[in-house]
């Protein structure tokens, strides 16, 4: 039966396919890197809002080859720092719901 799927996209971070709605879109701006703003234009690269993620994205350099262009140490930074935010406290995806 056909199903209506949801868009997936991949997480540069850990490159597992997610629905589109749980992950950070990133593009670059005149400013630097946008983040969060799924309508933005131009080229984007999509991120778990997790720390994790941002910190693989950060090791493997993927953000700047998924924009093509370099992204400085103090916008990765700030990505990271954003994410950090994000995340409530505690908070993971993915992981075993291990209730109390
Ligand atoms: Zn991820």
């Amino acid at each position: 039966m056909p199903e209506k799927r949801m868009p997936e996209r991949r997480c540069v971070g850990c490159m597992q396919s997610f629905p589109k709605a749980s992950l950070i879109r990133i593009t670059c701006g005149e400013q630097g890197l946008v983040i969060g703003d799924q309508k933005a234009p131009g080229r984007g690269v999509y991120i778990c809002p997790r720390p994790e993620c941002a910190r693989l994205a950060d090791k493997k350099n993927a953000i700047a080859r998924g924009l093509k262009r370099p992204v400085s140490r103090e916008e990765m930074d700030r990505l990271i720092r954003m994410i950090e935010e994000t995340v409530p406290e505690g908070g993971s995806h993915g992981g075993q719901a291990d209730a109390r």
